[in-house]
């Protein structure tokens, strides 16, 4: 066993599980089905908590997916997340069900604009507390809080992301709530590993919860987590992580199973990195999907893309493909060309230009036109 110091971070009670103060790395996943289809949800739930996952997070968008969510909590002794997404008034209906709950700073602006974070953020403390719930803050690269963003060059995406999450963590310890963790997700494992190297290195106290978001399909999606986990476990940071894999909810376990593989490996001296992702040629990055996914063709569709490109694989290109509407826009920015589904229809978006709205039929030419257009003007 490699002996690693781990950072001095504080204990976080999530459920049966504990994180942080040299707990054992834990490793979580999330639904990627309808929360209200409360089978179908458990179903999953109990695949994950047999695969071994410490924390299932399971995402709540309405009054409906609360109802759905007391339900669930019935049906299953696993310790349970819940993701807000935007709608952190739902705070009060779900905190008796779950023992974690998971806001996102940039998601704070959707609802109630003119409302400052802090209340908001106060009234998600104050109800976490109340049902003995310990917090995630989950900064993502695709939804950073935009007061943050105005005020850095576009081409820095890190300093927004560790300005939101510092402040988050003053503010609620400022309301004397100190039961959170914090994650910082991007889809590149070499910023996965900047931001948060200098979030550590500035609050080596709090808890890290590491993942590279939309890593895409295995074994690409597997590879590119590996490397951010190496380098970031390695030097001590990190207390539970989420592999997240564009797979079909029955394979849904492998999140676990590599997560777990990963953690043994880095354990073991078992490494491969020294290694900078870097791609030199195709990288496709798709979301794992989750209750928000708007057609069940979507993994098919990411399956697709993948094979359909592979002629081009030589070519530095990165394409996109989310599961949604929400997301999908902000979160396929930085790609060269992105895909977001719709109910009938993918959207597709070249660089930060949308091109339209194609049916599940028509994507895939329609995004190798565009490709080869790519192509054929990088060659020119
Ligand atoms: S892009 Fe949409 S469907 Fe995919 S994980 Fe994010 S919220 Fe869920």
């Amino acid at each position: 066993m490699v002996q690693i110091d781990r950072n001095p971070t504080r204990e976080v009670q999530i459920g049966s599980v504990a994180i942080g103060n040299n707990h054992p790395i834990a490793v979580q996943s999330m639904t990627a089905t309808k929360t209200t289809d409360i089978d179908a949800t458990v179903a999953l739930v109990e695949l994950m908590d047999q695969a071994g996952a410490d924390v299932v997070r399971i995402a709540v968008d309405s009054k409906k997916d609360a109802e759905a969510l007391a339900e669930i909590r019935q049906q299953t002794t696993a310790n349970l997340s819940v993701d807000l997404q935007e709608n952190y008034r739902l705070v009060s209906l779900v905190a008796p069900h779950v023992d974690k709950i998971r806001y996102n700073p940039g998601h704070l602006y959707h609802h109630e604009k003119e409302k400052p974070w802090q209340e908001k953020v106060r009234l998600i403390a104050e109800t976490a507390g109340d049902h003995d719930c310990a917090i995630r803050v989950g900064v993502n690269c695709g939804s950073v809080d935009p007061a943050k963003k105005e005020k850095y060059d576009p081409a820095d995406s890190i300093t927004p992301m560790l300005e939101s999450a510092w402040d988050h963590c003053d503010f609620l310890e400022s309301t004397a709530f100190e039961r959170f963790c914090v994650s910082l997700k991007d889809s590149d494992p070499a910023k996965v590993v900047e931001v948060n190297q200098r979030f550590a290195a500035k609050r080596p106290d709090i808890p890290l919860h590491l993942g590279v978001t939309e890593a895409g399909m295995p074994p690409e999606g597997v590879i590119k987590t590996r490397i951010a986990f190496e380098q970031l476990i390695g030097r001590g940071i990190g207390d539970t992580v989420r592999v997240s894999l564009t797979v079909p909810n029955a394979e849904k376990g492998q999140e676990i199973r590599a997560g777990r593989e990963i953690l043994q490996d880095i354990y073991n001296g078992r490494v491969r990195s020294v290694v900078t992702f870097n791609p030199t040629g195709m990288n496709i990055i798709s979301c794992p999907s989750c209750s928000r996914v708007e057609n069940e063709a979507f993994v098919e569709l990411a399956q697709k893309v993948k094979k359909m490109t592979s002629y081009a694989a030589e070519h530095s290109i990165t394409i996109a493909v989310m599961g949604c509407r929400v997301n999908g826009p902000g979160e396929t920015d930085d790609a060269d060309l992105g895909l977001w589904c719709g109910p009938n229809y993918v959207n597709l978006k070249k660089g930060t230009k949308e091109l339209g709205a194609f049916s599940y039929d028509e994507i895939l030419g329609q995004l190798k036109t565009e490709l080869d257009l790519l192509i054929s003007g990088a060659k020119g």
